[in-house]
């Protein structure tokens, strides 16, 4: 059984509904990738990496991982912190924002509880995927500890799959999130920017400066993702150009790229060519879109993972 690992945080996830009631979930950027390559590829092991704390939300968060079939193994629970809180507000022009409350998340803790059986369990995976994200949060010493481990888990034969996912206001300045970004892509074998993570971060706005960006590392796979217009794949099977069919209907864009991430990585474990990883990713992201939040009712993922996989079969025959 193919095994991976994801390592982030994931947060209770608060959002404005009638009556001056909330809506409470579980999301983070991680979480959300390991939750639909689980949905997508249910024979896969899909380990989901984190600390959480000793309270009730934690105990929560542990059960919705349990019913989304994540293994919970590699969590580590912090006796003094609780998981991170972000509030989604919309105005009445439909414009979201997000208010935080992470600043002292478990999350945060995870490289001081690292001990010896996470350490040799990770080693044992065919995968290992972060984030900009799961580096941000991390304290500076910490991140020292976080890249001598994904030195080990490197040596230990794991493929490193990294997505940039820059959000300014987790790092102390853009230099700091371009420092660790160039650790990141030196230990990568897959990256999955979105272009804009490149327009924000360096200045470059063409898939050809972020491709010529990107020659220099030792990059096996390269998927830029270019929102409604396309994804573009440089990999040992050449170069896939794949546009997108856009959803007229866009609802909420949260996760578009986290769900592409999760069903192209457990598309291409489970041996998909590059170009039907990305059809299948693409689709199940068109999905994730026309729904509000992060994770999407299963049966309308299952449906479009579904009808998508059988097209394949059929192309197939
Ligand atoms: P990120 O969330 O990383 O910024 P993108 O905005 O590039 O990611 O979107 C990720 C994926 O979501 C795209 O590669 C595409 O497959 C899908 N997607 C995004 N916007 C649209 C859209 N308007 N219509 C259809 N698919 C979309």
């Amino acid at each position: 059984m193919q095994k991976v690992v994801l390592f982030g945080e994931c947060m209770l996830e608060l959002r404005q509904a009638q009556n001056n009631t909330m809506l409470r979930s579980f999301a983070g950027d991680v979480f959300n990738t390991a939750v639909y390559q689980k949905r997508a590829f249910a024979q896969q092991s899909v380990s989901f990496m984190s600390a959480l704390g000793n309270d009730v939300i934690s105990q929560e968060l542990m059960q919705n991982c349990q019913q989304e079939g994540l293994e919970t193994g590699l969590i580590r629970h912090s006796a003094l912190h609780n998981p991170g809180i972000y509030l989604v507000q919309t105005d009445a022009q439909g414009e979201r924002s997000f208010l935080y409350w992470r600043e002292n998340s478990a999350a945060r803790q995870m490289m001081k509880l690292l001990d010896e059986d996470l350490r040799s369990q990770v080693c044992k995976a065919d995968l290992f995927f972060f984030s900009g994200i799961s580096l941000a949060i991390l304290a500076p010493e910490d991140r020292v500890l976080f890249w001598q481990f994904l030195s080990e888990v490197q040596k230990a034969g794991v493929s490193i799959a990294f997505d940039p996912n820059y959000r300014a206001r987790l790092w102390a300045s853009p230099e700091d999130a371009r420092q660790q970004f160039a650790l990141a892509f030196a230990a990568s074998s897959i990256v999955l920017p979105g272009i804009e993570d490149f327009a924000t971060l360096y200045g470059l706005h063409k898939l050809e400066d972020v491709v010529a960006f990107c020659a220099p590392f030792n990059i096996k796979e390269l998927v830029v993702k270019n929102g409604s217009n396309s994804v573009f794949c440089l990999s040992e099977q050449g170069e896939v150009t794949q546009a997108i069919k856009p959803v007229t209907k866009v609802v909420d864009t949260t996760s578009a790229g986290d769900s592409f991430n999760g069903v192209y990585l457990g598309a291409r474990l489970a041996d998909y060519a590059v170009a039907q990883a990305i059809e299948l990713a693409a689709s199940a992201a068109g999905l994730v879109i026309q729904h509000p939040g992060a994770i999407v009712p299963n049966e309308n993922f299952q449906a479009v993972i579904t009808k998508q996989k059988l097209a394949f079969e059929q192309q197939a025959k």
